[in-house]
C-alpha cells in the first residue's frame, strides 16, 4: 500500500492497482497538489461535508476521472444531484465493493450539515486502512478492529475538533493496526500538536503499532 499524505485529513492511498482519495481537500493550505494535478482516481471518499474536507473537490475529482463518490447517503444523494454519475449511498454500517475495493461506513461522534458523519474502512485485495473521520474516541473502535484486521490507521491527533494524542494512542490500543499515521493537527493555531508526542504515547500504550509521521506531498510504501 502506497500512502501519500495531502496534509490535514487527506489521502491519496493505492493498492493492487486502485487510487482511493479520502477527504481530499486539495484547495487547503496544507495540500501539495490541486485538483488539475489528479490524473487517476477510483473511489473518492469524503467523511463529512465541512470545507476541510474536500466535498468539492471530490465532485470535481469525480468528474474528470470518473470516479465513484461513496459517503452517507444524505451526501451521495447531494453529489449525484450535483453531476457526479457514479456515486454509492452507503449509511453506517454499510459495505460496497468497486472493482475489488471493499468500502465499509462507520460512525464517527462530530458534527456536520448534511447527514451524519462518518468514517471509512477500506480492504483491498492485500491490505487494509481506517480512515475516521473528524471524531472523539469511542470503545466501538475495538470491534472494528477485531472484525476488519486493520493495517493502517490515520489517526487524528490535533484535538479541539478531534481525538487528542492520549485519545488516539489510545484507540491505536484498541483498533491494533500494524501502523497508525497522525492527521489532523498543525493545519489551524486551535490543532496544534506534536506528532513526536503521539509517537511516544503510542510506545508506551499500543507498542505493537509502529508510527508513521508523514508530512504533506510524503509519500510511504507501508509494509505489512
Ligand atoms: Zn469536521
Amino acid at each position: 500500500m502506497k500512502v501519500t499524505y495531502l496534509g490535514h485529513a487527506s489521502f491519496k492511498v493505492e493498492s493492487d492497482g486502485k487510487t482511493v482519495y479520502v477527504d481530499p481537500w486539495l484547495n487547503g493550505p496544507t495540500s501539495p497538489i490541486k485538483v488539475n494535478d489528479v490524473k487517476k482516481a477510483d473511489v473518492v471518499l469524503v467523511t463529512h461535508d465541512h470545507a476541510d474536507h474536500g466535498y468539492q473537490e471530490a465532485i470535481e475529482i469525480c468528474k474528470k476521472t470518473g470516479a465513484y463518490f461513496i459517503a452517507i447517503n444524505e451526501l451521495a444523494i447531494q453529489a449525484r444531484d450535483e453531476g457526479v454519475e457514479k456515486v454509492h449511498t452507503l449509511n453506517i454500517g454499510g459495505s460496497v465493493n468497486v472493482g475489488g475495493v471493499d468500502v465499509t461506513l462507520v460512525q464517527a461522534f462530530h458534527s456536520c450539515e448534511t447527514g451524519a458523519p462518518t468514517g471509512f474502512i477500506v480492504k483491498f485485495p492485500s491490505d487494509s486502512f481506517y480512515h475516521p473521520g473528524d471524531t472523539g474516541l469511542f470503545a466501538t473502535m475495538e470491534l472494528f478492529g477485531e472484525l476488519y484486521d486493520i493495517d493502517a490507521f490515520f489517526a487524528p491527533i490535533g484535538s479541539y475538533y478531534t481525538m487528542s494524542i492520549k485519545q488516539a494512542a489510545l484507540a491505536t490500543k484498541l483498533i491494533k493496526p500494524k501502523i497508525v499515521i497522525p492527521m489532523h493537527y498543525n493545519t489551524f493555531p486551535a490543532i496544534e500538536a506534536d506528532p513526536e508526542k503521539f509517537r511516544d504515547a503510542v510506545s508506551e500504550t499500543a507498542p505493537e503499532t509502529k508510527v508513521e509521521i508523514l508530512v504533506p506531498g510524503l509519500s510511504k510504501d507501508l509494509e505489512f
